[in-house]
């Protein structure tokens, strides 16, 4: 038996199960620590471990051309029991991989309790984990039991953790039209690390502003759901709902046409405009700004593409409110996702900012990993941003701006995709030479993009130090 101290991992979901997975096949025991069933969440219905709870489905499995394909294909290399187990239990669903929810959580709870340096402890952890537990792992996700919450709170100097999860759309800026849509910050201000060009500004008639009020007041909703009991926070109202309160709130409040001049029509003033703001430190995204909403999915791409400029808008996230627990990771985690008020603490999964099942368990796995290296001793260099794992850490570690005049906080989770990738040059011709447009041209990017991601991630991969145990 290894003589290590275990590593104690909290919260036996996505992400905890595959961090567990990672630093036992290290060789260093753990501990895992799952309140369910001892104690329910509102949305699990098991007391497996990686249950599913929603949709069965993690995404696409293309790994040439879509990002989370890329995170599947990259899991894979680094021996992922989700992405084991999933790929063992998968239904069809063409281009995706979706997967039998309950063979899958019962095989990756089969596997974890048959590994021989894993233990598992069902009961809540109910507060700061105990002092003599050098590394410990969160991955208790969305639906973190009040008690660790609050604790975890406590170390933050944060005002909230769990709250109704107001999002707003993010839109690839290659996507906005730019022939009517133009850059420039309210009356111009520079402010702390701005240039006075910094929005990027819709404009509308009035008759566009008055028939996109009538598609908000009439757009399908989501209804909440009835554990989703936590009040919407001040200043993070859905546009629809300031749509309700009257045909002119939205242009007193987020769409007000103020301090802004179309430069191709410096003396028509739009009646509305729309303000889209840089979201991440590569200037590929842009969110709408103030345009949280609990529109459903179908009815949000069609209304925001009335907006000019929007047109052709490709979202990189849709907006969306619901209960969350997320930690203003940017701002409180190392890179290694170590909290930076207590470093014995790492973080995994949803709790971290990221979003969806399969970026959940691929935080677990680096989270486990980190932990693993640290207990071993070991070095474990820097992922590089270019690979999918490395784009998704580099966003909840640093690549998000944190801005200040938006209310509460603007870091919002983020499922993986192009936009957190560092840019690249490439050649958009065919094999003939001839110039690649439209969807060709955008195919061949991401092509190149995870070209690119597959060779740093083999270098780094060969440049590691970890037991061969490990993949
Ligand atoms: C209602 C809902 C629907 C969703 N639908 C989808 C979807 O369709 N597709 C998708 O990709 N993502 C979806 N998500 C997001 C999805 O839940 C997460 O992306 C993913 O499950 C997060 O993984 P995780 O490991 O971070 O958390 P979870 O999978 O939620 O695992 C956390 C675990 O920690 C346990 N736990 C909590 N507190 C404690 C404690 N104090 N002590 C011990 N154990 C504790 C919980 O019981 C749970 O097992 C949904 C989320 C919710 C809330």
């Amino acid at each position: 038996m290894s003589k290590l101290q275990p590593i104690h991992v909290v919260g036996g979901g996505l992400a905890g199960s595959e961090a567990s997975w990672q630093i036992a096949q290290a060789g260093v025991p753990v501990v895992l620590h799952e309140m369910r069933p001892v104690r329910g969440t509102d949305a699990h219905k098991t007391d497996g471990l990686a249950e599913l709870v929603c949709s069965n489905s993690f995404r696409s499995d293309d790994a040439e051309t879509n990002a989370v394909g890329l995170l599947h294909q990259e899991m894979r290399s680094l021996g992922s029991l989700i992405m084991a187990k999933g790929d063992a239990h998968q239904v069809p669903a063409g281009g995706a991989l979706a997967v039998d929810r309950d063979g899958f959580s019962d095989a990756v709870t089969g596997a974890l309790e048959a590994h021989p340096l894993v233990t598992i402890e069902r009961g809540e952890i109910a507060g700061l984990p105990p002092e003599d537990w050098s590394s410990v792992i969160v991955a208790t996700g969305p639906l973190t039991s009040p008690a660790l919450a609050e604790a975890v709170l406590s170390l933050t100097g944060e005002k909230e953790l769990a709250f109704f999860d107001a999002i707003a759309p993010i839109v690839y800026r290659e996507s906005i039209n730019m022939d009517v849509a133009w850059f420039q910050s309210r009356y111009d201000k520079v402010g702390p690390g701005g240039t006075g060009k910094d929005y990027i500004n819709c404009p509308m008639t009035k008759e566009q502003y008055e028939a996109f009020v009538d598609a908000l007041l009439t757009g399908d909703k989501t209804e909440f759901k009835d554990w989703e009991n936590t009040p919407y926070f001040d200043g993070c109202l859905p546009i629809e709902v300031m749509a309700e309160r009257g045909r002119e709130t939205l242009r007193h409040g987020p769409m007000k046409p103020v301090g802004l001049t179309d430069p191709r029509n410096p003396d028509v003033k739009p009646y509305a405009i729309v303000q889209l703001r840089q979201d991440n430190a590569l200037g590929t995204l842009f969110n709408m700004v103030g345009f949280q909403t609990k529109l459903k999915y179908g009815a949000q791409t069609g209304i925001f593409r009335m907006i000019p400029g929007l047109e052709n808008a490709e979202f990189a996230r849709l907006g969306g409110i619901h209960r969350n627990t997320y930690l203003n990771s940017p701002k409180l985690l190392d890179p290694t996702l170590r909290l930076q008020a207590m470093p014995r603490l790492r973080f995994a999964g949803q709790i971290t900012g990221c979003e969806g099942y399969v970026e959940s368990a691929a935080i677990g796995l680096m989270t486990g990993r980190f932990a693993a290296a640290e207990r071993l001793g070991r070095a474990l260099p820097p992922l590089p941003a270019t690979t999918a794992l490395g784009a998704l850490i580099n966003h909840i570690t640093g690549g998000h701006i944190e801005t200040i005049d938006e209310g509460p906080r603007s870091f919002q989770p983020m499922n993986v995709n192009f936009g957190l990738f560092p840019p690249i040059t490439f050649t958009a011709k065919d094999e003939n030479g001839k110039r690649l447009r439209g969807p060709a041209k955008t195919i061949a990017k991401k092509r190149a993009l995870t070209d690119r991601a597959r060779a740093d991630l083999a270098a780094w991969k060969a440049g590691q130090d970890m037991p061969a145990a490990a993949e």
